[in-house]
């Protein structure tokens, strides 16, 4: 990457997170919590790099599964937001075409219970809930990164790199680690030399919905599929319902190539947007949803492409050199019909924050990102690769012609959703475990137990103190006996 503007200060730091997004904020409070970014200034070490002047929430709402729950209580926050925010347990999908409507459980009967369970939040509020929890000054508003390079550390006798990044106001900032939060579109994934991500050939309108007098919308996620499309709605709150509808606009292929099109003209303009989902994309749609459509914040409403970063490419390409890497959509982008970008994210901090932390076994920086890196792999390019098929055959192939379409439908209604979407759907309800390793088995000695116990609490905050084991194979259920036909 090029330079900026001229030089105005050199900072060193333990850590620089690119992107106040969920990844961003999620991994640098991961790396205050595990201990890694707590040396150094007042920031505590860390420094958020952000380019717009505040936290942005482009997407109004999130559904949140267990394995984000999981890595929101490892970070701290899953607290702050359950108490507000009432959990849902079923999907029921209507196939407009054939009338057939399936209803889906999420994590059966035993998931009815804690904290652990699927929630749609609004992105603002997740995001000011970890936020919050950073020291001030921590994140660095309207501080775009343009550069990015590396040096050797302390001389360079040793071998470890310091990662050296350049601000376009000309700050420079030098750090022992650099993780690269910034979206889809990362600046830091390219300068890893990671592919750049995909269209899948579709784009989705998102928007919230308010009734400020109440809108009495049973609490589930409704889901409809038609005419290459799948629209959805979840009431978030008493007022608020978040829906979107995925469609078949965009050309596949490589984003650069895409003409100009529809979106593209209404990004931006919450009039159009409103428009095409009420008289063209949604015509079809029952008007239950589109009366929620229209009682849509104009603030709140985006139609954007859905992109990814093929599996392969995942699995393969250079996800770190030396002491930078990527987290989050930068590393994993993935198309939504799973719900799992932001989870992933979430879970991606942690699990970074635990391979640096003073409890590795990672010698280095280096070592520990690398370590992150073989960690994550698999697991994202299995959640890429699974919300991928799932939205294929769920509302992709709904426009394939011919022969295609009917087999794919077929497939869909009568083997995707009750045998492998809850094969998937295994997924969400993965715990990534705690903030710091477990510590190794102290040397026998008497009075070794009593510091076992005492050293595990100094590192486990009290929302910490669950038992994982018990509740990894609670919810590691989804009871496919309910999934019935209406
Ligand atoms: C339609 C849709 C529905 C979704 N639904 C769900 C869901 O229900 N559940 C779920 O878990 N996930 C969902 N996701 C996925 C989720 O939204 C993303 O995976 C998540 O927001 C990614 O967060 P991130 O922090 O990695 O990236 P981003 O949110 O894109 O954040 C990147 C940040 O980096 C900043 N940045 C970029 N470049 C620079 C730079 N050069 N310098 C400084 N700052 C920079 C940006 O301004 C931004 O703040 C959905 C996605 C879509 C598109």
């Amino acid at each position: 990457m090029g330079g900026g503007g001229e030089t105005k200060d050199v900072i060193d730091v333990e850590a620089v997170v690119v992107g106040a997004g969920i990844a961003g904020l999620a991994t640098a409070l991961a790396l205050r919590r595990a201990g890694v970014a707590a040396r150094g200034g007042g920031a505590g070490g860390v420094v958020v790099l952000e380019r717009h002047a505040e936290l942005r929430a482009t997407g109004a709402a999130l559904t949140v599964f267990p394995n984000g729950w999981f890595a929101l209580r490892a970070l701290g926050v899953a607290h702050k937001l359950t108490p507000r925010y009432e959990p849902y347990e079923t999907s029921v999908v209507t196939n407009l075409e054939s009338g057939a409507t399936q209803v889906f459980r999420f994590g059966g009967h035993k998931s009815r219970s804690g904290e652990v369970r699927v929630r749609p939040v609004h992105r603002r509020a997740l995001l000011e809930a970890m936020a919050e929890e950073l020291p001030p000054g921590t994140i660095r508003f309207s501080s775009r990164l343009v550069s990015i390079g590396t040096e050797p550390a302390g001389g360079g006798g040793g071998g470890e790199e310091l990662a050296v990044v350049g601000l376009d106001d000309g700050t420079v900032i030098r750090s022992r680690v650099l993780v690269g939060c910034d979206g889809v579109h990362s600046a830091v994934a390219r300068w890893l030399g990671m592919p750049e991500p995909a269209s899948s050939g579709r784009s989705c309108v998102r928007g919230l919905a308010v009734y400020p007098g109440g809108h009495g919308v049973r609490k589930e996620l409704r889901q409809f599929l038609s005419h290459g499309l799948r629209a959805g709605m979840v009431p978030i709150s008493d007022t608020d319902i978040y829906w979107f509808v995925v469609n078949n606009t965009v050309p596949a292929g490589k984003p650069a190539q895409m003409p100009r099109i529809k979106f593209r003209e209404a990004a931006g303009d919450p009039e159009k947007i409103l428009r095409e989902v009420t008289d063209n994309l949604g015509r079809h749609l029952p008007e239950e949803f589109l009366d929620v459509a229209r009682h849509s914040e104009p603030d709140n409403l985006t139609w954007a492409p859905l992109l990814y970063r093929a599996p392969w490419a995942i699995l393969t390409g250079r996800a770190a050199r030396g002491p930078v890497t990527v987290a989050g959509d930068a590393f994993h982008p993935m198309t939504p019909d799973m719900a799992q970008g932001g989870c992933a994210a979430l879970e991606d901090a942690v699990v970074l924050a635990r391979a640096l932390s003073s409890r590795s076994p990672s010698p280095s920086p280096a070592d520990g990102v690398a370590a992150y890196v073989a960690e994550r792999r698999g697991r994202a390019a299995w959640i890429v690769a699974g919300a991928y098929l799932s939205g294929y055959v769920q509302q992709g192939s709904t426009s394939a012609p011919g022969v295609r379409a009917f087999a794919v439908k077929l497939f869909r209604d009568w083997i995707f959703y009750r045998f492998v979407f809850p094969l998937l759907a295994d997924t969400m309800w993965f715990d990534c475990g705690d903030l710091v390793a477990p510590a190794p088995p102290p040397p026998p000695r008497d009075g070794g137990g009593e510091e076992e116990a005492a050293d595990k609490k100094s590192h486990v905050g009290p929302d910490h103190l669950y038992h994982r084991d018990t509740i990894s194979r609670v919810y590691n259920v989804l009871n496919k006996s309910e999934v019935d036909e209406m």
